[in-house]
């Protein structure tokens, strides 16, 4: 997940005039003023020169084709009389030399002016500029809001100069193995000539693979910045287009322009777009022949250039397991980086980076935050950061306390607060006992996460109230009896809502969705179910992402059978051991509950004694170890149809 990496703003700007429409309209109105204006203002009637003519005041005359320019004799001219007069000529007024001449006036023609050829030069070169300003326009809009019209096959690569991406290892932190094996490609580019010299072969392509999150464009960069040479980037959504043909376009059109560029990095990221496995596109006929033809340019280009012109490629997918192995081969992207989630002290040292940029409380143990967030990558660690100085920032504070960081982990793994969601009497109670059921459960179940805090105050999409459990340590593995106890812990929660009000409401449905996904997995895909044994039933394994699920293998109708009940028995068996415990530690139930009715939240030494005096009911271990309920409840514990809806 990199939240921070927004799509560009694909909506046209507002139409504002751009710069050079506006010059362009500018200069014709200066122009209007130059040729045309200022003479306007003394034109005297044709009429009225006549007359003058008649009553001999005028002395002289310079006769044009689109004016005709007098000056009356020197006693007549006064101030509000301008030297030069003006009139237009007419056409028809035939005889007007002969009357001249009749009342002895000095009369000529007027020199062809200086501005009308600038005019008639100016009415030729005007329009195409005009044309010109508007096609610069339309260009730089298409530009502006992805590819257009004009761009067609052009790469958007967006190309960042040396020094540009201003990125160092040094802001890369927590991923100390990658950065050891790219440290040689900095090598590469900066002393290309010491491997070319003892014949070496500059590996190509380095593909990063890992979560997302980790930094994988943050260590392309990166490796730019280390060594000096232009970044390229480029999506590898962005190679697939709508227009057929394209998407190949535009892996020619990277590759000359990287090529110009030597050395330096081309960063295709989300490589799994493009290049996913050609066998497993299904039966869609022609349905993705562009996305293969993009592909297949990518490889050809990547074997038709010398791997020693320094253009070395990098790409970035968290689903390695889908590309086409073609991609793979030696002399393409043959080598392969984890970038995985950091441990805990590689998370130290991501929350010591961003740390910089926000104004430190004395009271932050960065080294605590770093335990109290596994499982975070680092834009997830970055994004905490933010959070705890917006929080701060709001709380009007002079600097990020260790409260506010609380807070923020909170905020980010259940969502924002929302006291403004009222719940009515029955609402509230229901919630309590949920989550104390959830809590009662969980304290007692192997693993390492500790129930941290209860609360029934609202938060995020849906949750109105929620039980926090926070791992103490990183975990790499899940035992068998771990699994099991983190279902009956999901399912705490509707169990205390059977044996409190004796029916049960919609909001278990989440945990009831966890519940069944985690056992589902249990079964097809860790292998841990007795009776189906380890075969694995899904296609493949997801080794970055969560929640993706992959298709299931072509089994038997008589093994789906098989798989549906083991789930089934699973479920049904953690639902009866939460409902046990919870039966064992009614009394507990009650007033924990009731505390938490009254005070909201229940964390820290309050909640600790009340999940100390947890009794373990004697089926538990063994069902932890072998999934097998030994005693059922004699009575079945919902005793009404009624549901209530939240
Ligand atoms: P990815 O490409 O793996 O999805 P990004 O490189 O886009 O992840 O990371 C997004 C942001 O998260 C980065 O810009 C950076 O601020 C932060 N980040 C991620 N990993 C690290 C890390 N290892 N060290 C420091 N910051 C990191
Ligand atoms: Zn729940």
């Amino acid at each position: 997940m990199s939240p921070q990496s927004n799509q560009s703003d694909k909506t046209p700007k507002p139409n504002g005039l751009s710069p050079t429409v506006i010059i362009l309209l500018l200069w014709l109105l200066f122009l209007n003023l130059v040729v045309m204006g200022g003479e306007q203002d003394s034109l005297v009637p044709y009429s009225q020169f006549l007359n003058q003519i008649e009553a001999g005041k005028v002395a002289r005359v310079n006769i044009g084709a689109q004016k005709i320019e007098y000056t009356l004799k020197s006693e007549l001219q006064t101030q509000e009389h301008p030297h030069i007069l003006t009139t237009i000529p007419i056409a028809q007024d035939t005889n007007l030399t002969q009357r001249l001449e009749a009342h002895n006036v000095d009369f000529s023609a007027i020199p062809p002016s200086q501005t009308g050829w600038i005019a008639n030069l100016l009415s030729w070169i005007v329009p195409p500029l005009i044309f010109f300003g508007i096609w610069i326009w339309l260009l730089s809009r298409s530009q502006m809001n992805g590819p257009g019209v004009l761009t067609v096959g052009k790469s958007t690569a967006r190309i960042y100069s040396e020094g540009d991406t201003g990125v160092t290892f040094d802001d890369v932190a927590g991923v100390d193995e990658a950065k050891t094996e790219l440290q040689e490609i900095v090598d590469f580019l900066k002393n290309a000539d010491k491997y070319t010299y003892l014949g070496a072969k500059i590996p190509k392509g380095v593909l990063l693979v890992g979560p997302p999150g980790t930094g994988k464009t943050l260590l392309a960069k990166a490796i730019a910045g280390e060594a000096g040479v232009p970044f390229f980037s480029i999506s590898g959504s962005e190679f697939i287009e709508l227009f057929v043909g394209i998407g190949a376009s535009r892996v020619r059109d990277l590759f000359e322009q990287a090529k110009t560029q030597a050395p330096c990095i081309v960063f295709i990221d989300e490589l799994d777009a493009l290049g996913k496995s050609r066998g497993n596109l299904g039966g869609m006929i022609g349905g993705n022949d562009e996305r293969e033809q993009t592909l297949n340019q990518l490889l050809a280009e990547m074997d038709g250039f010398d791997p020693n012109t320094g253009v070395i490629l990098l790409a970035a997918t968290n689903r390695p397991e889908v590309l086409d192995p073609a991609l793979l081969r030696p002399g393409r992207f043959d080598r392969q980086v984890v970038v995985d989630r950091p441990d805990r002290s590689g998370r130290k040292a991501i929350l010591r980076v961003h740390a910089h940029e926000v104004r430190l409380g004395s009271d932050v143990d960065l080294d605590k935050l770093a335990a109290r967030t596994p499982g975070f990558a680092g834009a997830d660690l970055a994004n905490l950061i933010n959070e705890a100085a917006l929080l701060a920032a709001r709380n009007n504070r002079q600097a990020v306390m260790m409260e506010d960081f609380n807070e923020a982990i909170e905020r980010i793994l259940t969502g924002l607060e929302k006291r403004s969601r009222v719940l009515n009497e029955l609402e509230k109670t229901t919630v309590a006992y949920h989550e104390v059921g959830h809590a009662l459960i969980g304290a007692i179940m192997p693993g390492t996460n500790k129930v941290e805090k209860i609360s029934i105050v609202p938060r995020g999409v849906g949750a109105l109230g929620y039980t926090l459990q926070l791992p103490e340590e990183d975990r790499f593995l899940m035992l068998e009896d771990e699994i099991r106890g983190r279902i009956a812990t999901l399912l705490g929660g509707r169990a205390a809502e059977e044996l409190i009000f004796g029916r049960v409401s919609t909001g278990a449905s989440d945990d009831i969705q966890k519940a069944t996904d985690l056992a589902e997995r249990f079964v097809t895909l860790y292998g841990m179910s007795d009776k189906l044994g380890p075969i694995a039933f899904e296609k493949g394994q997801q080794q970055f992402l969560e929640g993706f699920t992959n298709p299931r293998r072509t089994v038997s109708p008589k093994v789906s059978e098989e798989i549906d009940s083991e789930v089934k028995e699973l479920v049904d068996g953690a639902h009866q051991i939460a409902l046990n415990i919870l039966e064992e530690n009614k009394a507990l139930l009650e007033t924990t509950a009731k505390m938490l009715l009254e005070q909201e939240i229940l964390e820290g030494e309050a909640l600790k004694s009340q999940l100390k005096k947890v009794e373990k009911p004697s089926t538990m271990d063994n069902w932890l170890l072998t999934g097998e309920v030994t005693n059922f409840l004699p009575h079945n514990p919902i005793k009404s149809n009624g549901r209530i809806c939240l």
